[in-house]
Order: structure tokens, then C-alpha cells, then sequence
């Protein structure tokens, strides 16, 4: 069996096409449907490794290395699974095969064009989702709105599998936006019937129009809808704005839009089972105590930049029954105010980051955590600047340096490995993906998972210095966990402190709502013990 859900967006970008595509996952994966998620950007970009977080937020990596864009870590919360490479597409990658292909002669002399070798590209990855996930249905998120220039091929395909297959197996869900008037209070649905009429135009006529709005949707705007967009009623669905992303599962189960859906799929339908999933939305909700987190990084004024490091604590928060304030501390901030910016915080959260600016303020937070034993969770660069911080405050080295930002530093504590050295191009050439290491009995970390051996995410290129390993330890910052062969350090940790971890790798991106990271859980519990 295989049945294909399309996701697109009209109107305007940021509406939730992540997580409504995530939400249907959810909801379907509770009713007991093999179900995956798949994330088309249409991008030339090959994978979402190269571009900025200003642009487009987080750059979330997989269990098999490859750097994509943040709505494939939505799929992996809302379904509770490690998604791979079959789950996220890009122009970039699509052009590449095509081309690749030319070049042996595999088009045997024809004239290579969109249609139909990049659309046969296309289509043939979407069904690799469900081969190499064995999944009987996939909800695929078209990326951008309708009408932009980049979508137009995929949207062929779409088309094109509406035409080829039965009309059970494939179902286009429109996302539209139904705005309020700021001076009447009134909900316009224009932009959505405009919207439609551009999916219209590339010949695609939807099954389901799920309008996002501030408001409730009256009966009398979801009949307007569905008259003017050629939809039954209740295939119009309200999508309202919540204050949290973890009820949208919950209001589309309300709207009955599963069992719709599965209806249109021809799909029969198991009772649904959403029961831990409330539990958690109503523990995320009804914390009493509150817990003051400070993220100290490059791109604070964009929340996006941090995704999954948020939801983490969130995840964690709910486990151990605390809100989790997040204060947003720009680097650059600390340089200037040094600890006045770090007032008033229970932990100190140290996140990734490329690039020199702001290093310095993040150094002076590492190690303004560990002087005033502050609980301290660093990640990635997080890691890295601890070292750093720890050498010249403890060690004395007050050169110590990573070579990513002092090439000619006496002590490059933090140093790129022989097998990094002289990589020039930079797409998807750091260690990436997920990697096995062993803790140390005995450590905070170790306590953390409660065993001794992890596998987590990384995307980084620069490593501990082992060459430095024995001085550190002598003065207390251990190296907690080791690759397999010992060559690498994967994370260290202060031996006299409260909880001073800092992790060579990405814990974030395998924390889920009902599978709190443990490393979250043990950061927060000491943030709200030792402020107690
Ligand atoms: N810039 C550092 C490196 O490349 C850290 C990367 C990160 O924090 N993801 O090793």
C-alpha cells in the first residue's frame, strides 16, 4: 500500500506547514497508521548545512549525518522517531541526480528537461520515503508558498501523481491564512480563496483547506470557503493560533481531521490513543515551579536559531515539573557587561555556534558558571569555549585558544584532527551524524543516562586537543566521555561543581515530548536544587 498526503502553503510563509505536517504524523502514528514524514525545500542548496540561521533558523542533523532544515526536527518530536536522508529533498539534490545522470548518458541522446526528468526525480524520491521507511502513507510538506518559481516542479509531480495513481492514494492538503481586519475585528477569507486559485492555476485542486487563524472560524466562513474553493465544508479546517505547537495535534483531533483524512485515504481507522500526549501538554501547562535558563549565543533575537535546544528544555521542564524562562543573553552583551548581563540565572546554557564574534563573552560565561557554581550545560561550541575558558582561568594558558579562531595559538586546545586539516569545500564535510561514545562511571554525565554508552548527533569540525587531556584532568576537568577508541573527547566535565557538563555532540536533537533528553532533565533538576 502506498498513499501520499501533500502539504502546501499559501498566502504567506511561517504559518505552521511544519508543524501541521508533523501534527498529521502524530495523529496518524496514534491511530495506529505506518505513517512518515517527508520535507521538500525547494532550494538549490543541496542540504541546509550552508545556510545562515538568520535566514532560515537551526540547521537540525539526522541520525545519518545529513544537515536539514528545522521542520524535520518537528517530525522527529511530534512522531517519536529517528528520521534519515529518505525524509528530507532539495532542488539541490534533485539537479544533482539529474545531472550526475546526464553525464554517463543515461538519458540515451533525449533532450533533458523538468518535465518529466526532474518531475520522474522527484516522484521517484517520494516514494523512496516509503520504501526506505516500510511506512504504508507519507505526509509530504511541500516547502515555500504557491506561486513561487522554485515549487512549480514539484507541484508538476504532485499533479502528475494525482493523474497516475487511484484517487484514494493521493490527498493534497492546502494551508491558507484567514486573517483578522485590525479595524473591523473581521476574518477575510480572500487571501485563502486567492491562494487557492494559484494551486488551481498549476492544475491542482485541493481535498482539504486548513485555515490558520487568530479566531475561531465560524460555520458561516467555513461554508464561504469551501463554496468559494470547491471543497465539501467539512473539509475545512481551523488551524487556530495556540500557545503552544504541542496542542495542535489535540485542536486538529478536535476538528476530526485524522479521521477525515484516513476516510479520503480509504484507509480504515483504529480508536486513537492520544492519551500520553495530553498528559504531557497538560504537565507542559501546569508547572508550578519556574526555573531561569540563560542561552548565551550568537543569534539570540532569533528564537528559530535554537529550536531544538528549546524544545528540549521544554520536554525536560515538563518531565521535572518546571517552566523553563528562557532569558536570551546576545554574547556580545557579556563582553560588554560581563556578569551584570548574567544576574539572577539558575543555569547557564552555552548553545553551538561558528565563527568568532561573540566567543569572548561566551568564554567569560563558561567560566563565570563554574567559578560561582551555576549549573552549566555547553553543547558543541558550548564545550569548546569551556575548554578554552578552563585553560586560561585554571590552567593559566591565557593564549589557550581553538585554532578556529587562533590559528597561531601557543595552545590550541581546541584543534582540528588530521583528517580535517585542508578540507576546503564546506557542504557536508564536518563530523556529521550520530556517533557511539563511552562516560566515565562516576561522573554527572554517567549519573545523567544511567549507563555507559551513548550514541548522540554531532556537526562540528573542530575537537578536543588531546594532547592536553593529562593537564586538564589534573586540575579538574575530566574528560567524562570518550569515543570508542579514546581518540576522541566527547565531553568533559568540572570535577568539583554542582553540574558543570559541556558535550562535544548535539543532545537536542533527540529530545521528544515524551522522551525527555536525559541530559536536560539532569541540567534542570540541578538548576532548581541548587537555587533551592
Ligand atoms: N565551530 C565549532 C566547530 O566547528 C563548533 C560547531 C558547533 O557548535 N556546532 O567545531
Amino acid at each position: 500500500m502506498a498513499k501520499y498526503v501533500f502539504v502546501t502553503g499559501g498566502v504567506v510563509s511561517g504559518l505552521g506547514k511544519g508543524v501541521l505536517t508533523a501534527s498529521l504524523g502524530c495523529l496518524l502514528r496514534s491511530r495506529g497508521v505506518r505513517v512518515t514524514l517527508q520535507k521538500i525545500d525547494p532550494y538549490l542548496n543541496v542540504d541546509a548545512g550552508t545556510m545562515n540561521p538568520y535566514e532560515h533558523g537551526e540547521v537540525f542533523v539526522t541520525k545519518d549525518g545529513l544537515e536539514t532544515d528545522l521542520d524535520i526536527g518537528h517530525y522527529e518530536r511530534f512522531l517519536h522517531e529517528d528520521l534519515s536522508r529518505a525524509n528530507y529533498l532539495t532542488t539541490g539534490q534533485v539537479y544533482w541526480a539529474v545531472i550526475q545522470r546526464e553525464r554517463k548518458g543515461d538519458y540515451l541522446g533525449h533532450t533533458v528537461q523538468v518535465i518529466p526528468h526532474v518531475t520522474e526525480e522527484i516522484k521517484s524520491r517520494i516514494k523512496e520515503a516509503l520504501d526506505v521507511t516500510g511506512s504504508a502513507v507519507v505526509v509530504v510538506e511541500v516547502g515555500g508558498t504557491v506561486g513561487d518559481i522554485e515549487g512549480l516542479p514539484y507541484l508538476e509531480a504532485i499533479r502528475q501523481m494525482r493523474d497516475e495513481l487511484p484517487r484514494e492514494d493521493v490527498v493534497v492538503v492546502h494551508l491558507a491564512y484567514v486573517p483578522v481586519l485590525s479595524t473591523t475585528g473581521e476574518l477575510k477569507t480572500k487571501p485563502t480563496q486567492h491562494s487557492v486559485k494559484e494551486l488551481r492555476a498549476v492544475g491542482i485542486q485541493p481535498d482539504f483547506i486548513v485555515a490558520r487563524c487568530p479566531l475561531p472560524l465560524p460555520w458561516a466562513l467555513r461554508k464561504k470557503i469551501a463554496l468559494f474553493c470547491d471543497v465539501p465544508v467539512e473539509h475545512v479546517i481551523e488551524d487556530r493560533d495556540l500557545p503552544s505547537i504541542y496542542q495542535v495535534p489535540l485542536a486538529l483531533a478536535q476538528e476530526g481531521f485524522d479521521q477525515k483524512l484516513l476516510r479520503r485515504l480509504d484507509l480504515g481507522c483504529a480508536e486513537q490513543d492520544l492519551g500520553a500526549w495530553q498528559d504531557f501538554v497538560r504537565r507542559l501547562e501546569n508547572c508550578e515551579q519556574r526555573v531561569r535558563i540563560g542561552i548565551v549565543g550568537k543569534y539570540v533575537e532569533l528564537k528559530d536559531a535554537y529550536l531544538s535546544i528549546t524544545e528540549a528544555l521544554r520536554h525536560a521542564g515538563a518531565a521535572v515539573g518546571t517552566k523553563v524562562d528562557i532569558v536570551w543573553i546576545p554574547a556580545q552583551k557579556v563582553e560588554e557587561a560581563k556578569e551584570k548581563a548574567l544576574a539572577g540565572l539558575q543555569g547557564i546554557l552555552v548553545p553551538g555556534g561558528f565563527g568568532e564574534r561573540g566567543i569572548a563573552g561566551k568564554v567569560f560565561a563558561a567560566d563565570y558558571a563554574r567559578r560561582t557554581g551555576i549549573p552549566y550545560l555547553g553543547i558543541c561550541l558550548g564545550m569548546q569555549v569551556a575548554v578554552i575558558a578552563f585553560a586560561r582561568s585554571v590552567l593559566g594558558w591565557k593564549e589557550a585558544n581553538s585554532t578556529e579562531f587562533d590559528p597561531r595559538t601557543p595552545y590550541p586546545v581546541i584543534d582540528l584532527l588530521p583528517e580535517q586539516t585542508g578540507v576546503q569545500a564546506k557542504g557536508g564535510t564536518m563530523r556529521l551524524g550520530e556517533y557511539p561514545a563511552k562516560l566515565r562511571p562516576g561522573t554527572h554525565i554517567h549519573a545523567a543516562y544511567g549507563g555507559a554508552h551513548i550514541g548522540e548527533r554531532h556537526r562540528h569540525r573542530y575537537e578536543f586537543n588531546l594532547q592536553f587531556l593529562e593537564e586538564f584532568e589534573r586540575k579538574g576537568l575530566v574528560a567524562c566521555a570518550l569515543s570508542p577508541d579514546e581518540r576522541l573527547v566527547e565531553a568533559v566535565e568540572v570535577r568539583d561543581h554542582p553540574w558543570y557538563v559541556a558535550v562535544q555532540f548535539h543532545p537536542e536533537f533527540r529530545s521528544r515530548p515524551l522522551r525527555p533528553h536525559p541530559l536536560f532533565v539532569a541540567f534542570l533538576r540541578a538548576c532548581v536544587s541548587c537555587s533551592s
